[in-house]
């Protein structure tokens, strides 16, 4: 392969150098061992929409395994190839690239399962089995037609109108496959495109068939919707297709507007994915981005009108923290510290605002700094993506006077330390200062200690939190055994 030609048809796309070596080597291994090698699916999209992209699938005719271990050897020092058998594919890591080598295949499904029975196929047969036009090019390495585009679908042209749609019958498509309607979702959030209208008919009427997705898959899904650059895209996609119902019916009860004696609230759904949009300008972090997306979740279960007040939801601070618990079982996600993160800012999202609203009281900001800890500034950056409106001054004008909040918040932080602070008085030291064993009682003193020092009662002294422990103590009944 001369890399003049190579250059030549790869016109559209700016591969770097390293780029550029790789893919040249590819060719003269695959033109060694004769056989046909071709650039496919999601890499050469993301280079013609210009996305940065290590992730690059090599297609053969042939085996993919084979290819891979040629190239491999020809790269000093060798890098590892892991082999998948059972799928006849093969990794190779090569700087920060992964490319994966596969031998062209031909899929074809059964009714109740997403797995194929799958044989060896055409290039053609290859690109039939894609999912999208996007994906569906393929660029050949091989010296013959080097850098030639096969484009069977019309993806370039998909790709120039922003559109996403199957090659084939979109039915037969999603049906083989369901997990691509979340796909066709996920690139439409992802990418800021169109899904073609009878490819968007085709998912509202084989939704049914998510069922047979694992949990997993979907979550994974949901969570690069959460991450692309506009979420809100994504989810109001899955509402209106009726695949919302489906995989997130607690996200769906958010949607619409109640009435009574002419007074509505808001739409919590729209509200929202509006605030999953604003937090999504202020931070990449996914957790986060759930946090947003379940903050309100709990307005349905609390809803209540009051007459002469209006529409309330009590509790829906406290009752969402529980339920986002609820909810990360079951898209089985991660149940460590990222879940506790979550809940505790969904559990905490409206105290900031509530501190913009009254003369607020130095021990009102510690104790926010000191329940929001590390988190605060994730904590914030919530609370200001709260502030929707459609009217634009109110938002601007609620937005400088959370601004306020925060600065208040640092100045009490700068002078108590409160957010990596720890009150004087340990429950080890109540145990041994009574010696009694470790229990509930224990716990009651430890945190009365710490409120009255949050409060501002007692000053954050061994001195005085140790007085207040011993009358404390006392109304129980008491004594210590040990002197200070
Ligand atoms: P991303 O890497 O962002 O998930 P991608 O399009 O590269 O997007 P991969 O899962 O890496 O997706 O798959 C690579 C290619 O394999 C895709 O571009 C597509 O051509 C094909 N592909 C992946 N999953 C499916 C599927 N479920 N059905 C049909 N084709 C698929
Ligand atoms: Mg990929």
């Amino acid at each position: 392969m001369k890399l003049a030609s190579i250059k030549k048809h790869f016109i559209q796309l700016e591969l770097s150098e390293e780029e550029e070596k790789i893919f040249l080597l590819i060719a003269d291994c695959a033109d060694e061992l004769k056989v046909k090698a071709f650039l496919v699916g999601g890499y050469i999209r993301d280079q013609l929409l210009r996305r940065s992209s290590k992730d690059i699938d090599v297609a053969v005719v042939g085996s993919g395994i084979n290819l891979a271990e040629i190239v491999a050897e020809k790269i000093h020092p060798q890098p590892a190839v892991a082999i998948y058998k059972n799928f006849g594919t093969a990794l190779l890591k090569h700087k920060d690239f992964e490319i994966e080598f596969v031998g062209t295949r031909k899929e074809s499904y059964q009714k109740d399962s997403r797995h194929p029975i799958i044989e060896d196929g055409t290039l053609v047969d290859d690109l039939m089995r894609r999912d999208f036009t996007i994906n569906a090019l393929a660029i050949s390495l091989n010296e013959e037609d080097g850098g030639a585009l096969y484009d069977l679908f019309g993806g370039m042209e998909d790709i120039k109108k922003k559109i996403i749609r199957t090659p084939r019958d979109p039915d037969i498509t999603f049906s083989d496959d369901p997990l691509r309607m979340m796909r066709a979702i996920r690139f439409a959030s992802q990418l800021n495109f169109r899904i073609d209208i009878e490819t968007f008919k085709s998912i509202a009427k084989n939704k049914e068939r998510i069922g047979i997705i694992s949990q997993e898959r979907i979550s994974e899904e949901l969570n690069k919707i959460l991450l692309s650059e506009k979420p809100s895209i994504g989810f109001d996609l899955l509402f209106k297709c009726g695949l919302l119902q489906i995989i997130f019916p607690e996200l769906q009860r958010l949607y619409g507007v109640e009435q009574v004696d002419g007074k509505g609230h808001k739409d919590n759904f729209y509200h929202t994915l509006q605030v999953v949009d604003n937090i999504a300008e202020r931070s990449d972090d996914l957790w986060l981005r759930w946090a947003a997306l379940l903050h309100d979740i709990a307005k349905p279960d609390t809803k209540r009108f009051e007459k002469g007040h209006g529409w309330t939801f009590h509790g829906h601070e406290a009752v969402g923290a529980r339920k986002a618990e609820t909810i990360f079982r079951k898209f089985r996600l991660p149940l460590n510290e990222k879940m506790k993160f979550v809940c505790k800012m969904v559990l905490l999202h409206l105290r900031p605002i509530s501190l913009s609203k009254e003369e607020v009281t130095d021990s009102a900001m510690r104790r926010l700094l000191f329940d929001a800890g590390d988190d605060l500034d994730a904590l914030l950056k919530l609370c200001e993506s709260d502030i929707t409106s459609k009217n634009e001054h109110k938002v601007k004008h609620y937005l400088r006077n959370f601004e306020l909040v925060r600065e208040k918040l640092m100045e009490v932080e700068e002078k108590d330390k409160i957010r990596h602070w720890q009150p004087p008085i340990t429950g080890d030291m109540i145990i041994k200062i009574f010696n009694r064993p470790p229990g509930k009682e224990i716990g009651i003193i430890k945190d009365a200690v710490r409120e009255a020092i949050l409060d501002g009662k007692i000053s954050n002294s061994f001195e005085e939190a140790y007085n207040f422990m011993l009358e404390r103590a006392k109304e129980m009944g008491w004594v210590p055994v040990i002197e200070k």
